[in-house]
């Protein structure tokens, strides 16, 4: 195929900036997957999930105080009813069951005072436990902003990045023959479309040729384009 020096230099400009555009993707595709997001957001769910248990248990723990304090303020009405009766009650026999009644709701006052307390003192433990969810939600919500913000920035950078090697390519591409580029395009994949012959060794596929091989290669006319014969790519001599 003919090809001028500034086409056969078009071409490996060409080949060049392709690896770059595949190494600038590559690694775009790096940022866009962010193993450490992963981990963050793994984090930030187990927080959240922490403080719903949390705020759950409070929640929980709040109903039952209130039913507590029902209950207790039932007791103290009757204790007070009670001892009411037991001023104006002159029958003996009353008496000793007011009496009775109001031991067996002291006691029951009691009993319901001492779970008032362990109720009050779990709440205590519970509300720590929510401000430390709390906290921990925060913190993992903003390291993962932080990690979202940072992400973001390298991907504009490596967008403009692979802007910047498209245009180039665009140059190059220009620079060629259409038949060049078809034969460049039907070579690509399959071994790096243009090298440089590199003394006897092919620059695309790094075999070492023969010196019968080597020499006919060098005789290509300087308008034409050799072929490497083990991988086809187009190699230059200059
Ligand atoms: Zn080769």
């Amino acid at each position: 195929m003919k090809a001028t020096a500034v086409e056969q230099q078009a071409l490996l400009d060409l080949a060049a900036v392709d690896l770059e555009i595949a190494r600038a993707n590559r690694r775009l595709a790096e940022i866009e997957q962010a193993t450490a997001r992963d981990a963050a957001q793994a984090k930030l769910s187990a927080a959240s999930e922490q403080l719903l248990t949390a705020r759950h248990i409070a929640d929980e723990l709040a109903s039952e105080i209130e039913r507590l304090e029902q209950d207790l303020a039932l007791v103290d009405t009757r204790i007070a009813q009670d001892k009411s009766r037991l001023e104006t009650s002159s029958n003996p026999r009353d008496i000793t069951g007011i009496q009775h009644e109001l031991v067996s709701l002291e006691k029951r006052k009691a009993n319901l005072e001492e779970a008032e307390l362990e109720l009050l003192e779990r709440r205590e433990a519970n509300s720590a436990d929510v401000a430390e969810a709390a906290t921990a939600r925060t913190t993992a919500q903003a390291e993962l902003d932080q990690i979202d913000a940072e992400l973001e920035a390298s991907a504009v950078k490596a967008k403009s990045g692979l802007a910047l090697l498209m245009q180039q390519r665009e140059k190059f591409a220009s620079l060629v023959t259409a038949e060049q580029q078809e034969l460049y395009n039907k070579l690509v994949g399959k071994t790096l479309p243009v090298a440089r012959l590199e003394g006897f060794t092919c620059g695309a596929c790094n075999l070492a040729l023969s010196g019968a091989t080597v020499d006919e290669i060098r005789s290509t006319p300087r308008d034409e384009l050799a072929r490497c014969p083990e991988c086809a790519a187009m190699l230059v001599t200059f």
